[in-house]
């Protein structure tokens, strides 16, 4: 198993893409990190959006995930009972660590 990452930016989307932290869809227009790398030898771009590009930062667990499954790990380990009440935290400005 190998993942290189070959790029990695912030971009304002042109189309809709689902990010692949929470799973949630972004419209058009929405700013997302933008991730394009080799994954087992095939090329693969993903969209984070910023909730989820906090969460892999300070992930340094560093286990898998599966799409989808990040935000829900992440918000189940600090407690709250859906992505979105921690994503309004993290709208409001609340900043997340592991210990
Ligand atoms: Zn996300």
């Amino acid at each position: 198993m190998s993942n290189t990452t070959l790029s990695e930016k912030t971009v304002v989307t042109r189309k809709p893409h689902d990010c692949w932290g929470c799973g949630e869809s972004f419209p058009p227009g929405s700013k997302l990190r933008y991730i394009f790398s080799i994954w087992q030898d095939e090329p693969c771009s993903i969209y984070y959006c910023d909730l989820c590009d906090h969460l892999t930062d300070i992930d340094d667990c560093d286990e898998g995930y599966f799409e989808g499954d990040l935000a829900w790990t992440f918000a189940e380990y600090f407690g709250f009972d859906s992505v979105e009440e921690m994503r309004s935290a993290f709208d409001s400005g609340r900043r997340f660590e592991c210990p």
